[in-house]
């Protein structure tokens, strides 16, 4: 039997499941497709997880407002749910003259953008803020709500309120192709045809594709590879600020982060690629992220990596997001996330919404929504169920570690199993708990990790 919905939404990245979230909130059955067999599984799990003010964005873009939006919303949804984020602020920070000369006009592009808090500040400034930061740093830029957050949580935050709300999801689906006949579309995936009165197309890497089965070749998505190396918890003292190189017109550049998780981030490269699924690292990416650190701040590379990996940005050939409704197919398509999906997911929601109604869709909000998801903590500033003497007190399991490196517990691992989306895997499993993700790798507890997990799958 073929199921019947009122909206598909192709993609459970963070940009489809904020969608997903918005539309179960009105008189609406949804689907919320996937081809992984897990939530952000693509794009959404590997990025450098910083929540942006859109300071540096093209002003008077789609990619702008919806930036500035995101900030806002997610930041309000980071409270009930319990998405950590760290408001470590930033320094852009100039290394020549014509760096330098830049900065003012950074600033002004950042009023233009209506963020006003920005500062510029002399060298001497800089270092006070970033004392072990590389010689050579001719002035500074100051963004100080530039702020850190956990990807994984917001990703899987969104995907349970929608399923909450009443979404159905449906992982396991890849939309091989899409038959437009009215008045319903019917997509054909490889777990059985899913039939939709509308269809969203948030498919990230994969929304051209997608688009072409609605009969466009409007937009080719470019799997741009961002490589980034993950250092040691002993390096968090180096940096408790995130330092931004003066952006270029091919991105934000390599940047050095603190992570929410109590590591230090160096990354990402970029590099335009053909393969959607080369999520590989190199040694010449690597190598070139060492080259750039040596003069950044040379004391971070003497510090252990913990771990190196890559994520592939969407881009496409415009320099804004493509969201765009066809009435007449019921169709609507949001391409070209490249490089702030993660904070502006939300506010993308809220406009395809804003689209739809546009197109004809006059939905009734649902009177009585369930609260908000209440996510675990996985965040290194906020407390953690080992360091919780009244959780371990309810339930000896908070206090049983089994990952040393990060400190996680078995309560930790069975909530995760018996959650509403629950992994399928221990790469899941990870991005929940953040078990196995320390400085062995699972070295030390893979084969009780995995043993724990199978007896409660
Ligand atoms: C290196 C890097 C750094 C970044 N840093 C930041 C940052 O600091 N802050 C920020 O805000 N943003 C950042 N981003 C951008 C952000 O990660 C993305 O914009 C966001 O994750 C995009 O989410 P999405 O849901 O559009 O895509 P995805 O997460 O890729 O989701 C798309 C989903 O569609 C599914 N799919 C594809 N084709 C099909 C099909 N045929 N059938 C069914 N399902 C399909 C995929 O399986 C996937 O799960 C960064 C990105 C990268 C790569």
């Amino acid at each position: 039997m073929t199921a019947d919905y009122d909206v598909a939404v192709i993609g459970a990245g963070i940009v489809g499941s904020a969608i997903a979230r918005e539309l179960a909130g009105h008189q609406l059955s949804v689907a919320l497709v996937d081809a992984c067999d897990d939530v952000g599984d693509g794009t959404s799990k590997a990025n450098t997880a910083i929540l942006h003010t859109g300071f540096d964005a093209k002003p008077a873009t789609l990619e702008s407002r919806l930036v500035r939006r995101g900030y806002r919303l997610l930041s309000d949804y980071a409270a009930p749910t319990g998405i950590p984020i760290e408001r470590t602020g930033a320094i852009l920070v100039a290394w020549d003259a014509e760096q330098l000369a830049t900065l003012p006009a950074l600033k002004d592009q950042a009023a233009a953008n209506e963020y006003h808090r920005c500062e510029l500040v002399d060298a001497a400034t800089v270092y006070q803020r970033l004392p072990h930061l590389g010689p050579g740093a001719l002035g500074g830029l100051t963004v100080p709500d530039e702020s850190i957050i956990c990807t994984w949580t917001v990703n899987l935050a969104l995907a349970t309120d929608a399923v909450n709300r009443g979404a159905t999801l449906l992982l396991g689906h890849r939309v091989e192709s899409v038959d437009t006949a009215s008045p319903r579309t019917t997509l054909h995936t490889t777990a059985g045809p899913v039939t939709a009165g509308w269809v969203i197309n948030a498919a990230g890497l994969g929304a051209d594709h997608i688009d072409g089965q609605f009969g466009y070749s409007r937009f080719t998505v470019t799997p741009r590879r961002g490589e980034l190396i993950v250092y040691d918890k002993l390096a968090r003292r180096l940096v408790d600020t995130i330092v931004l190189p003066v952006p270029t017109s091919r991105g934000k550049g390599v940047l050095i982060s603190p992570t929410i998780y109590g590591n230090v981030m160096l990354g990402p490269t970029s590099e335009d690629l053909t393969d959607p699924t080369a999520t590989g690292t190199t040694q010449q990416g690597l190598k070139s992220l060492l080259d750039k650190g040596s003069r950044l701040m040379p004391e971070l590379l003497d510090e252990e990596i913990t771990a190196t990996y890559a994520g592939l940005r969407a881009a496409i050939d415009r320099a804004d997001y493509l969201i765009d409704a066809d009435p007449a197919q019921r169709y609507l398509l949001v391409g070209g996330i490249r490089s702030t999906g993660l904070t502006a997911g939300m506010a993308i929601a809220e406009h395809v919404l804003g689209l739809l109604r546009e197109a004809g869709l006059q939905p009734e909000p649902v009177a009585a929504l369930p609260d908000p998801p209440r996510m675990p903590n996985l965040g290194e500033a906020f407390t953690r169920p080992y360091q919780d003497s009244g959780a371990i007190g309810a339930d000896p399991s908070y206090g049983r570690i089994v990952c040393f490196c990060e400190r996680v517990t078995e309560g930790e691992l069975r909530d995760a199993c018996r959650s509403m989306i629950a992994p399928p895997g221990i790469d899941g499993l990870r991005r929940r708990t953040r078990v196995m993700n320390g400085r062995c790798q699972g070295f030390f507890c893979g084969a009780e990790v995995q043993s724990i997990f199978e007896a409660l799958r």
